[in-house]
């Protein structure tokens, strides 16, 4: 799999709504979440979101921060997922207490690993109103995760009523 030439991702309004709930959820109590958008290829350059994969997970919080971990046998419960339903999972979603970036955490232990992956961060647990995806982080996977400009995250992902 390859997301490097993907120059739509549309993403579901409930989609991204139910992912703010659920992030603001843990975020009340103190813990990121982390939850992936599943969906599929419409056409050679867009690729539409059709689910929220919520995997289980166990949070921790420490005066350094906040981080999660997923078990391998829940990774590999959902590409049995993926694989029957004949999806795939390009993107990842996770919350930071604070400010929005990829830690070194989060490039060490990135669950995706196709070239053009997405990996976007939610700053302040959710609690800030959204806007737009110029709010968030937002990375794309090539050797490493480089960050993609606000401006252009504004025009790559688009929010389907
Ligand atoms: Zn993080």
């Amino acid at each position: 799999m390859n997301y490097q030439g993907i120059q739509k991702w549309i993403i579901p309004k409930h989609i991204l709504d139910e992912t703010i709930f659920a992030v603001k959820e843990k975020g009340h109590h103190g813990y990121e979440l982390f939850v992936f958008w599943a969906g599929k290829k419409i056409e050679q350059h867009s690729f539409e979101v059709t689910e929220l994969l919520i995997p289980k997970q166990t949070g921790y919080k420490s005066p350094q921060g906040a981080w999660v971990d997923i078990p391998g046998d829940e990774l590999n419960r959902l590409n049995m997922y993926l694989y029957k339903h004949k999806l795939s999972m390009p993107i990842q979603v996770h919350s930071h207490p604070g400010r929005a970036y990829h830690s070194q955490r989060d490039n060490e232990k990135s669950v995706l690993i196709f070239p053009g992956s997405i990996s976007m961060i939610i700053p302040n647990f959710g609690k800030t109103s959204f806007k737009s995806f110029a709010d968030w982080a937002i990375y794309q996977k090539s050797n490493g995760w480089e960050q993609i400009a606000p401006q252009k995250a504004r025009t790559l992902f688009i929010i389907k009523e």
